[in-house]
């Protein structure tokens, strides 16, 4: 046995409380290499013969009462093997270690202080334990229940809908113009998103994710002028409140982008340290390396600053970075949080930038965050590896981009193969406890990617097939405006296109095909983040790929064909479907297609 590639670590995604006082434990071995695992567990108060011992009493008169429980193996990925079980203590204090047998019956033991040759005394004197030495419900991560059950919208204001032309600003484009400039204006605002929530509820979404709204010079808002106050380009305050309120009586949750990472070089707070440099009353407002401090005029400058003095987003002179270390800062910015969510009701903040910023900001973010609004939702941007940011103590979720850029990488680019794909979607899974998985945000394109279908080259089926498979896995999925219609374009700028309100110009296969999809995933929301992940048919010779999700007596079985000629075989209970011809039980699918069904 490969005992170097045995990994476990209690109070991470490796061991922590879960629902009900349940408590969530898993191990890592390498792939194939050991025939079963048991954990090994109890109080660690609870000996036998002397009554109440002590934790660490190895009085040989004595042992530990130990309950035993068979691990399952849960998911794999190119090189490992995770294992997973549920108990529950009712003492709320838990010791445990591991027994594995390797593949030639040989056991070990695997303890906090190592792996050793299996002996019964070791679990009887319970030596060198891993130790959960209370179940702290306060520390432990909690998802809000509302998350699981979401299918979001992202909405660029500028580029949605004009409700209003009285606010536009000067030389807006003409919305039917397709080809936005980096500084290009068109005239979206709030009063157009009002305008279109029937939209919205239409199409079945129950959430709105907005790009920034908050005063700001450029048309994408990144740069914030002034947190306090709502663009005059989009509208008023009292139009934002209608919003939030109009949305909540549809049922749509409203989740605002703060942007606390740098701030506008247009806000009072900068251009004070560009006029009185070290004198500034926000010098510690910022990261200056040395005085002085020189900004840059040329607004499209943006990428080729490498000599500032100062810290910034990126590369860019208009980004200078918010030093969130400084307490004038963190209340500013806390204040900003908490005015948001008291005074207007948002259901979630998104955090751009979210990796860049410290954590023990973020951590006072979140308390701030809980205090003024019960079940809120904490969505950073982070694009890799995040567990640092998921131990219940910061964000809800991340924008999931390292799982959907798999799916991505397979079905579209194909840049990795189909065990690839699923090596990187178990891998992922594995990073986070299970409650985290089912509130990630599933975006498969946003205003910092090319549009999915663009991407997918225009080929609509492969497009289908690629959401459909999407919504198939935990996490929430979020349409990007426009994707549900046919809205092409590459990277950004070009991905910022004006929304196609044209009915003549609207795909409407794909607005059907749209509506279906967001049905069921809303009718399955439960099965769909709770439900095991059982990778069915992985068939790189005829490109089948086939995922069961299941829970308790429910299932949903997704099949997909990725490769180059029809495949057929039986299915039953046929929910969802693209490219394929149902005769009774007998499918085919046809290339790009799948097939959604009950069994
Ligand atoms: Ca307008």
């Amino acid at each position: 046995m490969n005992t170097a590639a045995l990994y476990h670590r209690p109070e991470s995604e490796f061991c922590y409380l879960y629902k009900d006082g349940s408590v969530h434990v898993r191990l890592r071995t390498a792939k194939d290499d050991i025939q079963s695992v048991k954990l090994i567990y109890a109080d660690p108060y609870k000996w036998a013969s002397s009554g109440v011992g002590n934790a660490d009493n190895t009085n040989s008169t004595n042992y530990w009462v130990y309950e035993t429980k068979k691990m399952k193996k849960l998911l794999s990925d190119e090189t490992s093997d995770f294992y997973q079980t549920e108990v529950t203590v009712p003492t709320k204090r838990m010791d445990y270690v591991f027994v594995v047998e390797d593949q030639k019956g040989k056991k070990f033991v695997y303890t906090d202080k190592g792996v050793l040759p299996y002996k019964k005394s070791l679990l009887k004197s319970k030596y060198a334990a891993f130790r959960l030495p209370y179940f702290h419900q306060v520390d432990a991560y909690h998802a809000p229940s509302w998350v699981r059950d979401m299918v979001w919208y992202q909405i660029f204001p500028e580029r949605f809908a004009n409700g209003d032309t009285s606010n536009d600003p000067e030389k807006v484009k003409d919305w039917s113009d397709q080809a936005p400039d980096r500084q290009d204006f068109y005239g979206g605002d709030l009063q157009g998103v009002l305008d279109h929530l029937d939209h919205l509820v239409d199409l079945g979404v129950n959430g709105i994710y907005f790009c920034p709204i908050f005063k700001s010079p450029t048309n994408h808002k990144y740069d914030t002028e002034d947190y306090l106050e709502i663009d005059p380009h989009f509208g008023t305050k009292e139009l934002f409140k209608t919003l939030v309120e109009e949305a909540h009586k549809r049922g749509l949750k409203v989740m605002l982008d703060a942007v606390f990472n740098h701030i506008g070089d247009t806000s009072p707070f900068w251009q004070d340290v560009l006029q009185n440099q070290e004198h500034s009353k926000y010098a510690a407002w910022f990261h200056v390396n040395s005085w002085p401090v020189v900004g840059d005029e040329d607004p499209d400058n943006f990428e080729n600053s490498t000599n500032l003095t100062f810290d910034t987003f990126a590369f860019t002179p208009h980004m200078p970075k918010l030093n969130t270390a400084n307490p004038e800062v963190q209340a500013h910015l806390l204040h900003i949080a908490e005015y948001w969510i008291r005074e207007f009701d948002i259901d979630a903040w998104r955090l751009d930038v979210a990796d860049e910023v410290d954590h023990q900001f973020w951590k006072k973010f979140r308390t701030t965050c809980d205090a003024a609004k019960k079940d809120f939702y904490i969505l950073g941007e982070v694009w890799h590896s995040s567990q640092p940011w998921l131990n219940g103590d910061e964000f809800s979720a991340v924008m999931n981009y390292a799982y959907t850029g798999a799916i991505s990488d397979f079905f579209v680019k194909r840049k990795i193969s189909m065990p690839q794909m699923i090596s990187a979607i178990n891998d992922q899974l594995m990073l986070y406890r299970k409650e985290t998985s089912t509130v990630m945000f599933n975006c498969l394109d946003s205003h910092d990617t090319p549009r999915f279908l663009t991407e997918c080259k225009e080929d609509k089926n492969l497009f289908k097939q690629v959401e459909a498979f999407t919504y198939l896995n935990p996490g929430s999925p979020c349409i990007y405006y426009g994707d549900e219609v046919g809205l092409t374009g590459g990277m950004d700028p070009d991905c910022r296109r004006p929304m196609i309100w044209d009915e003549d110009k609207q795909d409407k296969d794909l607005y059907a095909f749209f509506k279906d999809l967001v049905a069921f995933r809303k009718e399955n929301a439960e099965l769909l983040a709770d439900g095991t992940m059982d990778w069915c048919v992985v068939s790189e010779s005829n490109g089948v790929l086939q995922l069961e999700r299941k829970l308790g007596k429910k299932r949903l079985i997704g099949t997909f064909n990725t490769g180059k000629k029809a495949v057929d075989g039986d299915l039953k209970g046929v929910l969802l479907s693209n490219r394929a011809k149902i005769d009774g039980k007998h499918v085919t699918i046809k290339p790009k297609g799948f097939v959604i069904s009950r069994g």
